[in-house]
């Protein structure tokens, strides 16, 4: 079976992309991949490090100055909606590359390659459609207002989601016009090459786009000191990013940060629970909880908690953990050191109660990063678990009385990405949707489908900046004032 996949491999994945052509890093170095369903090494991918970056970076600037530079924004968008398409084509291709590389469950890596595809078509639409302003000032002025791009952005990319994060960030800053090198995880990087081919294939020009694979400490951190990069866009751990945010600062660069969350989902008494129960047990256990929106705290009023937790508790008992290309609720989390990490936190959890937990399938080889999707009930706000990200399987019920307890509960951590409130009550929606401390409120839904058209991003150690929708044109463009007198 996992032979059958490697064939899927349709390009060479030892190389990097730089400036229109794949070559091997400068070092000659390359690093395993392993498939996370087993444990086996897929391929090597190359050990990119800083000469690649600089070459890399190089590529960029010149590719602004000369082709890439100066297309229309009409040119640019007609190139990302034909690489769309082209990710179309391909879904069923990438999402196999998904499953081996990240161990995602077949049909959520599919959604994973439709969701890029997206991206790729709404800014491909949305590239000529970026406008200034005209701002009424003093007599004798005419003042507008010009959308330009920074120049070089740098994209750092984590390894759960590489095709949607990939979509929402290049994809953006391409439309822009900005010239882009990404530098994918170590651990995944399958999808990004593959997409780098594609749109080779859908006519972007040499340096446009340059994919240069490596380890953070080498690669990534070369990428976010380069003086010739004019933005970064990271997403990853609250550690890293802080790294990449003072390593860009030192050349006052900005950066977008996307870090992760705690993000609660607020169960009132008047909810639908028929309507809920899906989304509170998804949102946990969705990419195997490694999402940076997963609703790994869930509060619910007293009237309803044993209901919420009986409910919760059946679906979990349902839940099957196992190889990805068998496509089951759960795969692997996506290395040793995950699992680890994550084993770590169910240690932690010992003087609490579990509820429920999923089930390892027979077939899931023992070399494999599995555990047991977790529930935890009763747990108090203050415990670890429910505190820090876990990035695994694993959900806390956390009971409360009013709505003011549960709004108090609800921003009561370091993070701030994504809540959701389920209540019939439309003053107590309005009300919390405000009070709430998060990027996204979703009412009586979690998510909403992951639309590309909205705007995401967090507070507090949830990073800032805002990727998706059109504030991401915003994001990977600065704006520049021309004042004329003209008497
Ligand atoms: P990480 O933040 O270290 O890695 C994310 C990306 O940053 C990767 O491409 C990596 O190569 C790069 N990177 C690493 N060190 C770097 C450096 N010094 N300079 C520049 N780039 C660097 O995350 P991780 O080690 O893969 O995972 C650790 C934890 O981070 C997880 O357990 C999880 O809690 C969190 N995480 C969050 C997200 C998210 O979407 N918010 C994604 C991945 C991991």
């Amino acid at each position: 079976m996992e032979a059958k996949l490697i064939q899927k491999i349709w390009f060479d994945p030892t190389l990097c992309l730089i400036e229109g052509r794949w070559k091997p890093a400068a070092s000659g170095g390359t690093l395993p991949l392993i498939n996370p369903s087993d444990g086996t090494e897929i391929c090597r991918i190359a050990r990119g490090s800083e000469p690649d970056i600089d070459a890399a970076v190089q590529a960029a600037q010149t590719a602004l100055q000369w082709d890439w530079g100066r297309k229309t924004a009409l040119e640019r968008g007609r190139i990302l909606t034909r690489l769309g398409q082209l990710v179309l084509e391909r879904a069923d291709d990438l999402a196999q590359l998904e499953a081996m590389d990240v161990g995602k469950p077949l049909t959520q890596a599919r959604a994973d390659a439709v969701a890029l595809a997206r991206y790729c078509e709404f800014y491909g639409g949305a590239a000529d459609k970026v406008m200034g302003e005209t701002i009424p000032y003093l007599d004798g002025y005419t003042v507008y207002t010009l959308r330009e791009p920074h120049g070089v952005t740098g994209h750092i990319v984590p390894w759960n989601y590489p095709m949607q994060i990939i979509g929402r960030s290049v994809g953006a800053a391409l439309a822009m016009g900005n010239a882009c090198v990404l530098k994918p995880a170590e651990e995944a990087c399958l999808t990004a090459l593959a997409f780098a081919h594609l749109a080779q294939q859908a006519g972007l020009p040499a340096g446009a786009l340059n994919v240069v694979p490596g380890l953070g400490s080498e690669a990534g951190a070369a990428l976010s000191a380069h003086p010739g990069v004019n933005h970064i866009s990271f997403t990853g751990s609250v550690a890293t990013g802080a790294l990449v945010q003072q390593a860009a600062g030192r050349n006052v660069v900005p950066v977008t940060l996307e870090l992760g969350g705690k993000s609660p989902q607020l169960v009132f008494d008047d909810a639908d629970l028929d309507a809920a129960l899906p989304f509170l047990v998804n949102a946990g256990i969705q990419n195997a909880g490694q999402t940076c929106s997963a609703s790994s705290r869930i509060l619910v009023q007293r009237g309803v908690y044993d209901q919420v937790k009986s409910r919760m508790s059946e679906a979990y008992e349902q839940l099957t953990v196992g190889p990805a290309i068998q496509d089951m609720r759960v795969g692997p989390l996506i290395s040793d050191r995950q699992k680890q990490i994550v084993s770590g936190f169910l240690d932690k959890g010992a003087d609490l109660t579990i509820a429920a937990q999923g089930r390892i399938v027979r077939e899931a080889p023992e070399t494999g990063a599995y555990v047991r999707p977790t529930l935890f009930a009763d747990v108090s706000p203050d415990h670890v678990l429910a505190r820090d990200e876990i990035f695994g399987p694993v959900q806390v019920l956390i009971p409360f009385d009013t709505e003011e307890q549960a709004l108090t509960i609800a921003n009561s951590t370091e993070y701030g990405l994504v809540a959701s409130i389920w209540t019939r009550d439309g003053a107590r929606q309005m009300r919390l949707a405000k009070a709430l401390h998060s990027g996204q409120v979703f009412i009586n839904n979690y998510g909403a489908g992951g639309g590309v058209e909205l705007p995401f991003g967090g507070v507090g150690k949830s990073g800032h900046g805002r990727e998706k929708g059109f504030e991401a044109l915003y994001g990977f463009s600065q704006l520049k004032t021309v004042a004329a007198y003209h008497g």
